[in-house]
């Protein structure tokens, strides 16, 4: 189970979270074409390593969070306010 630290609420279960998405997409210009937008909706990495996620706090403080989290070892290097 992960452990994360929220600013607000300090250490936690993973259960009190949910994974809100890649914290590291950028959404393309209005005009970049329905390719890029196809892509920006439906397509996803599957890193092997460091990956920036947006986490929310639903059973805490309800504030959405950027993590820093490792993959394949589940290791949290950083957890930022979303508006930090
Ligand atoms: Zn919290």
């Amino acid at each position: 189970m992960l452990r994360i630290r929220c600013p607000h609420c300090g250490e936690r279960d993973e259960v009190e979270f949910r994974y809100r998405g890649d914290a590291g997409r950028v959404r393309p210009a209005s005009d970049a074409g329905l390719g890029a937008f196809n892509s920006y909706v439906f397509e996803r990495e599957n890193p092997r390593g460091w990956h920036l996620e947006w986490w929310l706090h639903v059973g805490g403080c309800r504030r959405l969070l950027k993590v820093s989290r490792h993959t394949v070892t589940h290791e949290i290097a950083d957890v930022k306010d979303a508006e930090a």
